[in-house]
């Protein structure tokens, strides 16, 4: 067992971050002590956390890892780590990400590259991403958990790829404020840790209502589905669609080890399917990159993002658009500068009909299946929640377990090669469905493939985060 403290954090800060580049800035570790000086008696107390850069913070910068955003420090600490220094947790550091959470490797981004903890001979794997600074901090020592994001899997597959564990709660189960918004009906604040029982610890305090998000849970709402059951009878579904060509056979053999174990502790294995599966990939980018296009365009150089230091006549129309469109070139990195063009096209006049309506519909028919492969209703489309209990389907699973992605941790190279751009959208297949359906879904290590570790996905109904912790607890 590993015992935690700050300054065993701060000195594995000291001594593996310089291989693995996994932090964007550390907080000094005077500053540290001065925090436990002060710091309230709780349940977290001590802890040493790390929070990715798109996370408000107080005191450090909310970069994104954008240049647009390089010098921004925001009046305000987000709700989710408020919770969590309220609890006893102390920040140590910000984590290395792509760039507003775009990517999946922790390759786009002001910092460069971060790398995988675990190593083959002197080949430098990725940790993943985009959350990949912070499950490279997780499973190097650096801390006791850290904050990722999850849009479309940045926090199940870095922690898949760097043998921990990772967390994407229900949609709104904690606040989303004061996380920088990359596509806000898929974003969630998730947690990785090196064990379930930290994260549920850590969960607990953070999955509350606020007022400061419309979109996170009431606590009636919470009070209404929140339910224990126990794991004996408990029903776990193997859904047929990520049986692709493309899996490895480490992916296989731990998908088939979870299996075995869920079964030993009690759990009845069956098959089932979601046929919409292989659309979720091409509904994403559509629909994450139309929501990134919106978002981003706040960072115009006037209220948020740095200005461009070309100079132009204040008053000449065009001088002032070619200022704008400066501040965005020089703001935005490549991978991100893709994004927009392709999220403003697909919501363009001709575009939309094709595209983006199409991926709505799709999204829709994803919810739908899932609903109607869980025992438990979906509480959303209930009206009368109070009678969940009795309209439990008796032939509905209450999980699925399948991979969280096709295979370990690929080489991280150090330029991002244009060509293998497509192949990196590839790898979101396992981890964008939970996404699109606003489903809790977490991913656990399982064992090492030829020294490189890989992980298994759980995902559950709407609001059923606490069957998935206890079900989590007994794959390993
Ligand atoms: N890799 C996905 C993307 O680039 C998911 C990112 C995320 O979850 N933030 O969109």
């Amino acid at each position: 067992i590993t015992i935690f403290t700050s300054s065993s954090a701060l000195g594995e800060i000291d001594r593996q971050n310089p291989r693995l580049n996994a932090l964007a800035s550390s907080v000094p570790p005077a500053a540290v002590s001065d925090t436990l000086d002060k710091t309230i008696h709780g349940p977290l107390q001590e802890w040493p956390v790390v929070v990715k850069s798109n996370i408000a913070t107080g005191g450090t910068t909310t970069t994104c890892a954008s240049q647009t955003l390089a010098k921004y420090i925001s009046p305000f600490t987000a709700t989710a780590v408020d919770l969590l220094q309220k609890a006893g947790a102390v920040v140590v550091g910000t984590s290395n990400m792509d760039e507003f959470g775009m990517g999946s490797k922790t390759q786009f981004g002001i910092y460069g590259p971060a790398y995988n903890p675990h190593q083959i001979d002197a080949s430098r794997h990725s940790p993943g991403g985009s959350s990949g600074g912070s499950a490279a901090a997780v499973a190097s020592g650096m801390c006791r958990i850290a904050l990722g994001s999850d849009t479309g899997g940045s926090v199940r597959l870095p922690a898949a790829w760097c043998g921990v564990v990772g967390f994407k709660p229900t949609y709104g189960r904690i606040s989303r404020h004061g996380l920088v918004s990359y596509a806000s009906s898929l974003d969630a604040v998730g947690i990785l840790a090196s064990t379930v029982h930290d994260i549920e610890t850590a969960y607990h305090i953070m999955a509350v209502p606020d007022s400061k998000d419309m979109t996170c849970m009431s606590g009636s709402l919470r009070d209404r589905i929140d339910s224990e059951r126990p794991l004996a009878g408990i029903r776990i579904g193997i859904p047929q669609e990520f049986w692709v060509e493309e899996l490895t056979e480490s992916a296989l053999d731990a998908w088939r080890h979870g299996a075995q174990q869920l079964a030993e502790a009690g759990c009845e294995i069956v098959k089932v399917s979601l046929p919409h599966i292989p659309s979720s990939l091409p509904a994403y980018y559509t629909l994450a990159l139309a929501e990134a296009s919106s978002n981003l365009a706040r960072y115009d150089g006037i209220r948020f993002g740095t200005r461009s230091s070309v100079r132009t006549q204040i008053l000449a129309l065009a001088n002032a658009s070619l200022k704008y469109a400066a501040t965005r070139s020089e703001g935005f990195g490549p991978e991100v500068q893709r994004r927009i063009l392709l999220g403003t096209y697909v919501m363009s006049d001709s575009a939309y009909q094709h595209y983006y309506l199409p991926s709505q519909r799709i999204r829709q028919l994803i919810q739908r299946e899932f609903d109607q492969i869980f025992a438990l209703p979906n509480a959303l489309c209930n009206s009368s929640i109070a009678t969940l209990g009795n309209q439990h389907r008796p032939d509905g699973v209450d999980a699925i377990l399948f991979p969280t992605s096709n295979g370990t941790a690929p080489l991280q190279h150090d330029s991002a090669d244009e060509s293998s751009q497509v192949s990196s959208y590839v790898n979101d297949v396992m981890t964008v469905p939970a996404n699109l359906a606003g489903i809790p879904a977490l991913s656990v290590p399982v064992r090492h493939s030829h020294g490189m570790p890989i992980g298994l996905q759980l995902a559950a109904q709407y609001g059923d985060d606490n069957l998935l912790l206890q079900i989590a607890s007994h794959v390993r």
